[in-house]
Order: structure tokens, then C-alpha cells, then sequence
């Protein structure tokens, strides 16, 4: 697309051949042959089509999103919503007197929400959009810090010092959640083929400093659900035989989206008492561009009142709870227009189209020699595969840098504490990764493999040899 409006005298060199307007004409406002500053404002202005020209060309060295395998974030909406986004991009969500609609479609996102996470009485059931789930988080664990302040009054501030149990596998939104709110982050690291969070780990780290135990459906490393409804048992037992009452708070950043439309008899959500707050993020299977997310609270009870502020100078008197103050509105519309427009068997039928595309690229990869799956695309339709123990040729690394060459993006890691000697590479499938798509990533993928089988072993390549050598 160009937004150029026809040819000019501008356009025109001195020696009277018409050229690019943009790209062959020096003035500052017209042309592009001359580069702005980059790092200071410029003195004078451009014209709407140079700057938008500079920008959009700078911006085509991104990777193509659609190709972007490493992200959970929606990249493909129907056209429908992108205008719906458009129409409301000037919408500041802090504003709801001013917008009552658009704060009302939030008010019916969070009962939809209600309902479909089984709140005992979805009527009463609290809860708010947010930027992303990593906000949500931080919302639900300040509730649970509160909580547990509340209850422990006479320790704290003092003596006592919060902890908060998860796996080592958690988000960084929770490494970040325990920093910037002091609150000690207790990991129950990896262990052989257990790649998450398992139920006597976690109940054996909590004790009476404990806020709550973060249980995640499902891992970013791998896409494996944690088993929520045996961590809430573990727990129950735990109260059984120490009083200890500990809360549940389940990140279902990608799979609160997911498992309620493919695997509607696991019980994960409010179906299970302990299950204090979930949150989730819209623009993850929610199937919304980025950003918005979402927490929900089972019952008033679970998010004490005095963290909901009242915001009355906008004119009306509105609860609210949030990091930001304000926010853009458009991705709440188009997470309202998602539900009308999917309704659960059109959500069902995405989920389980992107489902099948993970699980069956899963099975290719792993009838491959050289690899071997640590997951299968069947919880979360992503999966982690590493390199078959025979294979010296390559690592996961040298494929990850390999396949950019191609286009596709997809990310290369080590997992955390104690597997810190695993390296994986992942595949996260989504809303618009066709089972064309995912041939072709097949097809380059062999034929990457035909090159790298052939290549020298890591160590011995001259580039490494030579890192190696100055060392
Ligand atoms: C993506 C993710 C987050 C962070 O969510 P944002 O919406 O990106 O802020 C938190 N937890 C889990 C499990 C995630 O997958």
C-alpha cells in the first residue's frame, strides 16, 4: 500500500525525468534520499507519506508474525475485527462513564469468563480485563499477598517473610510478580521427565508464610497442563493434618482458553473450592491481538476490598483494579466480538483445528531420527522436541539459527534448574497455522536436516575453533 497522492513538481528531477517521488528526491519533507535523524526529533516536519514511508519500510526487517512459531500471541484475526479494533482505538478503558458500553462489554467478557471457568455463582464472581495476563498475575497475587497479610496481622510486617510455591517452570511475569512485591519465590525445580509443578512438591514447600500455590495450565516451556485438581488435593490434605489453608491460583495464561472447549471434564477451574483466582490472556488462545488479558476472582471474598479503588473524578462512581489507569479499549470490543462470533462451538472447533495441527507436526518430528518429543501438541497445541542423544552433528541451536534463514521463527532454550543440560527447541501452534503451513515448515525443516546432518560437528567448526582458541 502507498500513501502517495500522484506526482508533483517536487517529483520531478532538475533534468525533467520523472522519478519515485519518494525515493529519488532529496527535500526533507518530500523525499526519502536523505535519512532523518534517528535519535534526536528532527527540526521540521515531514510530509504524512514520507514519514509513513520511513517507518513502514525500517519495520519490513521484522520477522513475518505469521511465521513466528516462539509466540502465543494471536497474529490472524478475521478482517471484521481489525475494523471493529480501528473504530475503537481512541476508546481510553479507565473512562467508563464516558464509554459505558465499551465498559459494559467488559462487565459481560468477565461473566462469560465466570461461566465458563464454572464460578459457583458467575453473578458474583469478580473480575477485570487487563493488559496481558502478566498484569492479571500481579492483580491475583497481590490479592493473595493481602489475604494472607490479613490473616497474619500479628507477624506482619515483622518477623514474617511471604512466600509464594510454584514450579521452576513459571512465567517470568512470577519471578517478576515476587520481586517487585517482596515476596519469596519458592521454585520446585525439574526433575528427570517431570518438566512442571507436581502435587507433593508443592505442598511440601508451603508453610504459614505461604500466600498461595501458582499452578500453570499450561507450561510455556513444554505445553503441558499441571496437574491443578492433585495440587489442590495435596493441599487439602495439608490442611487436613496442619490447619494450613492455601490458596490456589491457576495461570492459565494460554490454557484457560483451551481446555475448557477440548477437555471439558478436566477439572482445573472453579469446579475445584481451592481455586482462589485464574487469570488468562485474551490476546493468547482468547484469540485476540495483543494486549489484553483477564483475572477473575471466585467470589467477592477472594479479593479484599480495600485493593478495588473508586474513581469518581471522571463522573460516576467505578470500581476499579488495575495497574494502569489508562488503557486501550479496542481489544476488549474485539474479545466481545470473538465470543459473539465463535459462541463455544466455533471456540471448539479452532482449538481443536490448531490441536490437531500441533499434534500431528509433533508426530512427524518425532518419527524423524533426529529428534526426540518431550511433548505432543495434545494439552497445550504446543510441543518441545530435542535432538535424539546420537545425534553430534547439530544441536537445537544450529537448527533454531538454520530455519530463520527460511523465515520461520522458532525459538531454541535450556530449561531451568535441575534440567539445565536439556536444550529444546519449540513449536507453538496457533489460530491460522494452517496444515498447509505446517508442510512446508515439514518440507524445509528435511531438508534443513539433509544439509546439517552433513555438517561438521559443533566443536570442530572453524568459527568455533576459533572462539575457542582465544579462550
Ligand atoms: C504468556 C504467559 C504469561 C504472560 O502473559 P502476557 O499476556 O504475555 O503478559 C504468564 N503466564 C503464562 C503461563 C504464560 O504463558
Amino acid at each position: 500500500m502507498t500513501l502517495h497522492s500522484g506526482a508533483s513538481e517536487s517529483d520531478r528531477t532538475r533534468s525533467g525525468h520523472a522519478v519515485n517521488p519518494f525515493y529519488g528526491e532529496a527535500d526533507p519533507v518530500a523525499g526519502m534520499a536523505t535519512a532523518p535523524p534517528r535519535h534526536t526529533l528532527p527540526d521540521g516536519p515531514l510530509a504524512p507519506h514520507t514519514a509513513y514511508q520511513f517507518v513502514h519500510d525500517e519495520l519490513m526487517l521484522d520477522g513475518n508474525s505469521r511465521l513466528n512459531l516462539a509466540t502465543f500471541v494471536t497474529t490472524w484475526m478475521e478482517p471484521q475485527a481489525g475494523v471493529l479494533m480501528a473504530e475503537c482505538q481512541d476508546k481510553n478503558m479507565i473512562d467508563k462513564d464516558e464509554y459505558p458500553r465499551t465498559a459494559e462489554l467488559e462487565k459481560r467478557c468477565v461473566a462469560i469468563l465466570a461461566d465458563l471457568w464454572h464460578a459457583p455463582d458467575p453473578a458474583t464472581a469478580v473480575g477485570c480485563s487487563t493488559t496481558g495476563s502478566s498484569e492479571a498475575c500481579m492483580l491475583a497475587g497481590m490479592a493473595l499477598k493481602r489475604r494472607w497479610m490479613r490473616r497474619n496481622a500479628d507477624r506482619y510486617p515483622g518477623a514474617a517473610r511471604p512466600n509464594l510455591v510454584m514450579g521452576a517452570n513459571v512465567q517470568v511475569c512470577w519471578e517478576k510478580f515476587c520481586n517487585f512485591w517482596e515476596i519469596e519465590a519458592r521454585q520446585v525445580p525439574m526433575e528427570g521427565d517431570r518438566f512442571h509443578l507436581d502435587a507433593a512438591s508443592a505442598a511440601a514447600l508451603c508453610d504459614e508464610n505461604t500466600i498461595g500455590v501458582v499452578a500453570i495450565l499450561g507450561s510455556t516451556f513444554d505445553g503441558s497442563y499441571e496437574p491443578v485438581a492433585e495440587i489442590c488435593a495435596a493441599l487439602d490434605d495439608l490442611q487436613e493434618r496442619t490447619g494450613l489453608d492455601i490458596p490456589v491460583h491457576v495461570d492459565g495464561a494460554s490454557g484457560g482458553m483451551v481446555a475448557p472447549f477440548l477437555d471439558p471434564d478436566l477439572e482445573w477451574d472453579f469446579r475445584l473450592p481451592r481455586v482462589a483466582s485464574i487469570n488468562t490472556s485474551g490476546h493468547k488462545y482468547g484469540l485476540v491481538y495483543p494486549g489484553v488479558g483477564w483475572a477473575l476472582w471466585r467470589d467477592a471474598e477472594a479479593l479484599p476490598e480495600e485493593l478495588v479503588f473508586r474513581v469518581n473524578y471522571l463522573g460516576g462512581d467505578m470500581p476499579t483494579f488495575a495497574l494502569n489507569f489508562s488503557r486501550p479499549g479496542a481489544q476488549v470490543a474485539a474479545q466481545y466480538y470473538t465470543f459473539l462470533r465463535l459462541g463455544r462451538d466455533g471456540y471448539r472447533a479452532v482449538q481443536q483445528a490448531t490441536r490437531d495441527v500441533a499434534c500431528s507436526m509433533a508426530e512427524r518430528i518425532g518419527a524423524l531420527d533426529d529428534f526426540r518429543l518431550l511433548t505432543r501438541g495434545d494439552e497445550l497445541p504446543v510441543f518441545a522436541f530435542t535432538t535424539a542423544d546420537d545425534v553430534t552433528a547439530f544441536d537445537v541451536f544450529d537448527v533454531s539459527r538454520r530455519m530463520k534463514e527460511r523465515g520461520w521463527l522458532i525459538p531454541a532454550y535450556t530449561f531451568p534448574a535441575n534440567r539445565e543440560d536439556l536444550s529444546v527447541l519449540r513449536v507453538v501452534c496457533r489460530n491460522g497455522f494452517s496444515q498447509d503451513l505446517a508442510d512446508l515448515f515439514l518440507t524445509d525443516l528435511e531438508q534443513l536436516l539433509t544439509e546439517l546432518r552433513r555438517q561438521p560437528h559443533p566443536l570442530e567448526r572453524p568459527e568455533r575453533m576459533a572462539t575457542a582458541f582465544h579462550h
